[in-house]
């Protein structure tokens, strides 16, 4: 089979203005970018829109470290159900340059379920990432700039919680002493720099609802403390208005188009584990007020991705899902039974059987927690073995899970046929969709409902330092926003190493912080890398272009 980006330049897609038009997006309202991008201007959804379409959330098991074809399933979904004459739209985040130039690589599909152009899409698409960062680094310069100017505010150099930020995978950064040079030079202090997907920016701009409501959100966003230790906003500061003005474009959702057509609104890339990991609310709704379905992806396994998409992006977006598609290969079930990372080519069905309850884990919470239907789809991979796709489909229908085989990385649309005709059908059942703990709940309290009812956790320890980081929070008034907990992706438990459906476990929680302007406290449960490195040998180092500016090697 050819290699992605092989499949994604011999496409010929349809020009961007084409695919709007059979969305029905008035054509005063698209903003070209080009032939085959465009950004959306969101009047629409100021007149109240958004809320049409069915919702689809795509989510997973517990992952592999190479990732599981959420993103893949996600878009072959769409175009399958396309194919069966439904108007469904995707929603999808924009990949970073941090993993596109590390090991992972784009974010933009595989094999035959792709968004094009996959190499503009990879490499710096319309330029959100960099209005991203031109507003946080604004905001960065201010403060320094006030503490320079005489500090009015009394802002204490030591308790500055703002960093800087670039979106590229750079440790050299992570750590840094600025301000030196002499008393003109500024104030000398230890900062550091975050990749631009883990700034709070990045999440506010994916969690707003309009230029009002993003400037709303900058403005509370608390970049450090007082001598007194009163927290200092951006509002403080006045930098809300001009922040904003830089990412009023960066607002608005962009749109491009599957290999098949179908359209697709790629918006916003907060992290996974540090932010709630969703794309935009904006472009959720953009696509649910054209779509009939919009089908959006959550980032990492179900229990951090789906649990902060359903408790965090919903409760703020004002929308719910209708059905979910829990994503599982054959591979990360095996290393969920303890097959070695090495062999997962290999068939290995005692060590499948074994992964199984990894993956009846994450169905049950998705049925059982939130109260909606669910489907899984087996992706499948070219290593699979027809008696290790027939385990998996047996355990399934044993257990009374719903279950379709997605070969859609291989066929395209035509591979998930089954899936889309079965997630249609699952869109039309009645749901009880509810969140695993209700809005204003402490955030102590918050955190242990997630831990019992979704990660099956016998409790939650707080470490003193998370302790004082709490009371400290409540004093300031935070006490009572959701959670974003960051936690390892590979286990339900905070330990990596931990695979499966483990039982007799606590969550540690070692540190607490609020993003205010995010609106949501984070939680966090282990080290959390805001700022990656690069490995030894980088996938920038095979990437390149051609005089006639056809990109190789992005993957
Ligand atoms: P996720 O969104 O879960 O991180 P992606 O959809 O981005 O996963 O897929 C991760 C990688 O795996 C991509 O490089 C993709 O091409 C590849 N991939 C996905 N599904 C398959 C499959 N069925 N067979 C082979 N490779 C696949
Ligand atoms: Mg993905």
């Amino acid at each position: 089979m050819p290699s992605d980006i092989e499949i994604a330049q011999a496409a010929n897609p349809e020009p961007i203005a084409g695919v709007a038009a059979r969305l029905g997006i008035p054509e005063e309202d698209l903003v070209p970018y080009g032939r085959d991008k465009a950004k959306v201007d969101i009047g629409v959804l100021r007149e109240g829109g958004g809320h049409r379409a069915k919702l689809v959330l795509v989510t997973a098991i517990n992952p592999t470290p190479a990732g599981e074809g959420k993103t893949t399933t996600t878009i072959g979904l769409a175009d399958a159900m396309r194919r069966l004459g439904t108007n469904a739209v995707v929603a999808l985040r924009e990949p970073s340059l941090g993993p596109v130039f590390g090991i992972k690589g784009g974010a933009a599909g595989g094999g035959y379920a792709q968004v094009v152009p996959m190499e503009d899409i990879n490499l710096h698409f319309t330029g959100d990432f960099h209005a991203i960062g031109a507003a946080n680094n604004l905001l960065a310069a201010m403060v320094d700039n006030h503490i320079k100017q005489g500090n009015e505010l009394g802002i204490d150099p030591r308790r500055i919680t703002w960093r800087r930020c670039v979106d590229m995978n750079d440790r050299q950064l992570r750590n840094v002493v600025d301000g030196l040079g002499g008393v003109a030079d500024g104030m000398p202090r230890q900062d550091g720099f975050d990749i631009t997907v883990a700034s709070e920016v990045m999440a506010v701009l994916c969690l707003s609802s309009s230029i009002t409501d993003l400037k709303e959100r900058l403005a509370r966003i608390v970049v450090g403390y007082t001598f007194d230790r009163e927290p200092v906003r951006a509002g403080d500061l006045h930098a809300q208005g001009a922040m904003c003005a830089l990412l009023k474009d960066a607002l608005m959702p962009n749109l491009v188009q599957t290999l098949e057509g179908t359209p697709a609104f790629v918006h916003g890339g907060p992290f996974a584990n540090i932010a709630h990991g969703c794309n935009s609310v904006m472009a959720t709704r953009m696509a649910m007020h054209y779509g009939d379905v919009a089908i959006t992806e959550a980032g990492f396994g179900a229990d951090l991705g789906a649990e902060k998409f359903c408790d965090i992006t919903c409760r703020m977006g004002g929308f719910a899902p209708d059905a979910v598609v829990v994503v599982a290969t054959v591979r990360a079930l095996k290393y969920n039974g303890g097959q070695p990372k090495a062999d997962l080519a290999t068939e290995d069905l005692g060590a499948l059987a074994q992964g199984m309850p990894n993956l009846l884990r994450h169905v049950s919470n998705m049925r059982d927690v939130y109260g909606l239907p669910c489907v899984v789809a087996v992706n499948r991979f070219p290593t699979d073995t027809e008696a290790e796709l027939a385990l998996v489909e047996e355990a399934c229908r044993k257990e009374g899970v719903d279950v379709r085989l997605s070969e859609v990385w291989a066929k395209g649309g035509e591979g998930g046929l089954e899936l889309a005709r079965e997630v249609l059908r699952l869109v039309g059942e009645p749901n009880d969709f509810d969140y695993a703990y209700p809005s204003g709940t402490p955030v102590r309290r918050a955190v242990e409902a997630v831990a019992r009812r979704v990660y099956r956790a016998d409790g939650v320890d707080f470490t003193p330092q998370a302790l004082r980081q709490l009371a400290e929070l409540e004093r300031n008034g935070f006490g009572n926003l959701p959670v974003c907990i960051a936690k390892t992706q590979y286990s339900f438990t905070d330990d990596q190493a931990r695979l499966g459906a483990p039982e007799g476990f606590r969550i540690t929680v070692r540190e607490v912080k609020v993003d205010a302007g995010a609106g949501f406290a984070v939680v966090l449960t282990g080290a959390i890398m805001t700022m990656p490195g690069l490995p030894r040998h980088p996938a920038a180092e095979s990437i390149d272009v051609d005089e006639t500016g056809r990109i190789t090697g992005l993957f």
